[in-house]
């Protein structure tokens, strides 16, 4: 048997300079996490805001903590303290909120916006040409506490290659339009230096995601095993 730390360090050696691996430790525990940490792991995601927030409290304060799954307005108040990125902004509502929980804590959150590229209706996030009238609208300049700073997607659960290649494109096609947004619309503000990255690839389909623009895979079981829910 391998270790987390073990296996973690061989999935680094295959990414390619200026990709960084958030390691998705949801529903493994604490010992788990230490190792990784021990090995020199510092960015750790999570989808539970209880579990996060009980991880956060026992673990090193220099962890870097990322927020991966869907987000209820109504529990941001608990991470916004110190959550250091959340990936899946599906909504203004939900922005509106983190930006509101951000001015509390006089912090600025980072954020990034999720888009629905997959073929499955369950999964969250804004249609792409929605997300790119939102961001060409400007409304968002309104929530000065929450800094925008790339994309963030999943693709379809499915073998098909293909498939996950289109989807990822497709992701990395509207993180550039959106670019080229923030550049006309902008001048020369933060909002397009912030505008940086794109976050997709899990334990499945990671390679496929790199090679289609990633610079931000999300890793779970690959680096900690099999989850036992409940
Ligand atoms: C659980 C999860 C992951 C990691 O999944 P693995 O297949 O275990 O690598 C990545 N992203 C999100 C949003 C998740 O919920």
């Amino acid at each position: 048997m391998t270790s987390p730390r073990e296996r973690l360090n061989s999935i680094l050696q295959t990414l390619p300079e200026g990709v960084r691996l958030v390691a998705v430790s949801k529903y493994h525990p604490i010992e788990m996490i230490q190792d990784a940490y021990d090995g020199g792991q510092r960015i750790f995601g999570e989808s539970h805001v209880q579990e996060l927030v009980q991880k956060y409290e026992a673990l090193p304060k220099d962890i870097e903590w990322h927020f991966i799954g869907h987000l209820q307005t109504n529990k941001v108040k608990y991470i916004a303290p110190f959550i250091d990125l959340i990936h899946a902004v599906d909504s203004e509502h939900l922005l509106k909120e983190i930006d509101k929980q951000a001015k509390k804590c006089g912090r600025v959150i980072p954020v990034l916006m999720q888009v629905h590229v997959a073929k499955e209706e369950t999964k969250f996030g804004f249609l792409p040409d929605e997300l790119l009238a939102y961001m060409q609208s400007g409304a968002w300049r309104q929530y000065e506490n929450v800094s925008i700073n790339g994309l963030m997607c999943m693709a379809t659960n499915t073998d098909d290659e293909a498939q996950i290649a289109r989807e990822f494109e497709q992701a990395r096609e509207l993180f550039e339009a959106i670019q080229n947004v923030l550049t006309e619309t902008s001048g020369t503000d933060k909002a397009i230096a912030q505008w940086e990255t794109r976050s997709w690839g899990m334990s499945d389909d990671y390679p496929i995601a790199i090679r289609h623009g990633s610079n931000m895979v999300r890793i779970g079981s690959l680096i900690f095993g099999e989850r036992v829910y409940g």
